[in-house]
């Protein structure tokens, strides 16, 4: 037991010395799934990419990994040096990517209890040779459980962004999200909203799917970051896993 006890200990001290490599590290979060965490977490990476930065990405949604499928990067494999395992680099801007997707053999899905989870998070991000970074995103899973809780309270961050789609029931669901990050004394930078509007493709008209993301903005005295359209375009990149590729910058000017 006491020794189980330090061994988290060593772990713990050992990633956060790797994080004082890293300049600013950002979570990802939602609470809800199928949102577009992994989207904005990649569309987020390019972003500071596109300016010059070295950014990484830890994909921390370890029971639906997606992060390795957006930059087209399903069959690699992280290669192990003295420093520990070298994250996979992205084609056009070596975005060094880590992702427990990379270990586990296609299709196959990962069953495990949560305090295991925990522990493989732990030597994950403790075992991964990040390297010098200016950001590391984190893409979390959804929910408020093991995972969220763990990386929250491992890795210091400068704060998390949520990510909603402008439903109420979505917007219940980040609300919880929000408190949790709150309790756990971690900054919220503000609200991401995704799939929140659409544009007609042939006569240029917008539509508008509701204000649930801006109420509950205000509710929290926070920024809405970014507003992403539902776009074919976007998911097709996605799916081609070419999202590098794709032109448009929703966070530009958001003094991130
Ligand atoms: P999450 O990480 O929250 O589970 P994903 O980022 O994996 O969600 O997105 C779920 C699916 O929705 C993916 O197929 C993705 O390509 C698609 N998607 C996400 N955002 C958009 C968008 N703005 N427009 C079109 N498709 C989107």
């Amino acid at each position: 037991m006491q020794e189980k006890k330090q061994e988290k200990i060593e772990l713990e001290e050992q990633i956060k010395r790797k994080m004082t490599h890293i300049k600013h590290r950002i979570a990802v979060m939602s609470g809800k799934g199928g949102v577009g965490k992994s989207t904005v977490t990649a569309l987020l990476a390019v972003h500071f990419a596109r300016q010059g930065r070295l950014v990484g990405i830890l994909d921390a949604d370890f029971l639906g990994p997606s992060i390795p499928k957006l930059f087209g990067l399903e069959r690699k494999k992280p290669l192990s040096s003295i420093d520990g395992l070298e994250p996979v680099l992205t084609s056009k801007y070596a975005i060094r990517v880590m992702s427990l997707q990379f270990m586990t053999p296609e299709g196959i899905a990962v069953v495990w209890r949560g305090p295991m989870i925990t522990k493989v998070l732990e030597d994950f991000v403790a075992h991964t040779s990040w390297g010098n970074l200016d950001y590391l995103i984190v893409d979390m899973p959804p929910g408020t459980g093991d995972v969220p809780i763990t990386v929250l309270q491992d890795i210091p961050l400068d704060g998390t962004i949520m990510v909603a789609t402008p439903h109420d029931l979505t917007a219940s669901i980040v609300e919880r999200a929000i408190n949790m990050a709150r309790t756990m004394d971690t900054e919220v930078l503000g609200i991401v909203e995704n799939m929140s509007y659409y544009r007609c493709p042939e006569c240029g008209r917008i539509a508008r799917f509701g204000s649930s993301t801006s109420l509950l903005a205000r509710k929290y005295g926070l920024k809405v970051i970014a507003s992403i359209p539902l776009e074919e375009d976007l998911a097709r990149y996605c799916d081609a896993g070419i999202v590098e590729e794709y032109k448009t910058d929703y966070f530009e000017g958001s003094e991130l």
